[in-house]
């Protein structure tokens, strides 16, 4: 029986095949489903912790397969990853982002909170085409580009002077650069120095917990200890602090608590198909 999450996904589930074999079968049939066209783009608000406002949209990929149904990107990212063809899925993730971008703009005016961010693989960043890629994306639908926000993972290869470049020139040209995962990577700290990120996201592994006040320094309280610093550390950089995998609403009260402003997770509102964020915004806009 398929396991459906609450992101409204099945696992991937390659069968009886070896290993091997299941590796290669994945390889083309992302391939295929590339040609066909069944990626989809779903999205979920980050929204303000104090107010509910929606702030802005984290675009995230979903396949959906003919027969296996909504396939999670756990499933296939590190295959996409591994084949390369990641640059291509990434291509076509941004230009559905913008495209979507622009028809919510059209619909709802340019003071909606429209500003999207899909993910970025390091191994995108490395692809010397990445930068006009999204110089075109942007062009293509008459996109600003401080509509763009650009989450991109701390351990994700971010080495290199030709990335660091890559994300200066995007810095440049005005699109919004998140720094995803936060608290993960080895070296959060002196990355922060070469990166021009203006959001961190704190990673969900520091807000599972983090609402057990049990005077246990091993458990929620070194989540608070992390997720405090990472907060101050924030202000005092001038950076967004954005909160990910909020699913209660005792963790969104001890984040609010520490200092969040901004926050993400079920509890708040599950990745949606854009029809579903259509409303949302038309929601927002007759608030
Ligand atoms: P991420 O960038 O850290 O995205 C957040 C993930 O947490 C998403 O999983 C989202 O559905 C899930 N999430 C949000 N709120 C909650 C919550 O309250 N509880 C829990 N348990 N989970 C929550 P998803 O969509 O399955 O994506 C997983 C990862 O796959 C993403 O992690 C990102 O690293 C990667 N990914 C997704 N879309 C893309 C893409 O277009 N390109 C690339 N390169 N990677 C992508
Ligand atoms: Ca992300
Ligand atoms: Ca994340
Ligand atoms: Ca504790």
């Amino acid at each position: 029986a398929k396991q459906r999450g609450k992101a409204g996904h099945v696992r991937y589930e390659p069968g009886m095949a070896e290993p091997v074999l299941a590796h290669f079968q994945l390889g083309a049939e992302l391939r295929r489903a590339l040609d066909a066209g069944e990626f989809r783009v779903f999205y979920q608000p980050v929204v303000g912790l104090a107010d509910r406002r929606l702030i802005g949209v984290e675009a995230l990929v979903r396949w959906q397969h003919p027969t296996r149904g909504m396939v999670a990107p756990a499933e296939f990212i590190p295959a996409a990853e591994r084949t390369g063809l990641i640059v291509e899925l990434g291509r076509t993730v941004l230009r559905e982002t913008c495209r979507q971008m622009a028809a919510w703009i059209a619909e709802f005016g340019p003071d909606a909170p429209v500003k999207v961010g899909p993910n970025v693989s390091g191994r995108q960043l490395h692809d010397p085409g990445f930068v006009a890629d999204v110089r075109a994306a942007l062009a293509d639908h008459g996109l600003s580009s401080d509509r763009l926000v650009l989450e991109v993972t701390e351990s994700s290869a971010l080495r290199g002077r030709q990335v660091i470049a890559a994300l200066h020139e995007l810095d440049a040209m005005g699109v919004t650069l998140a720094l995803d995962d936060f608290g993960t990577g080895e070296s959060s700290l002196s990355l922060l120095r070469a990166f021009p990120a203006s959001i961190v996201k704190l990673d969900k592994s520091f807000v599972d917990g983090i609402e057990i006040d049990d005077g246990d320094p091993a458990a929620g309280d070194a989540r608070q200890a992390v997720a405090r610093a990472v907060v101050q550390l924030a202000r005092a950089l001038r950076l967004d602090a954005v909160a990910e995998g909020i699913e209660n609403e005792a963790q969104a009260r001890a984040l609010r608590e520490l200092g969040y402003s901004l926050g993400q997770g079920f509890h708040l509102a599950p990745p949606m198909p854009a029809e579903k964020m259509t409303r949302l915004l038309a929601a927002a806009r007759s608030a």
